[in-house]
């Protein structure tokens, strides 16, 4: 699984680093990708955030 930031829809609310904070870091108010394949055990919050972000700036690459 891998996830992308829409970089100009971000607001930089932070929801998703507090949720699963080893896949996003808040850099200058964007969302920042961490890795380049979600570990394992991070996918479930990393959905998670995806679903809870504010402006539906995750998105989520099934592989
Ligand atoms: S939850 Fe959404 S709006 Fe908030 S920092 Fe993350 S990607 Fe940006």
């Amino acid at each position: 699984m891998k996830v992308e930031v829409d970089e100009d829809v971000c607001i930089g609310s932070m929801s998703c680093e507090t949720t699963c904070p080893e896949v996003f870091k808040v850099v200058g108010g964007i969302s920042q990708v961490q890795v380049e394949v979600v570990p394992p055990e991070a996918e479930e919050r990393c959905r998670q955030a995806a679903e809870s972000c504010p402006v539906e700036a995750i998105r989520i690459i099934e592989q």
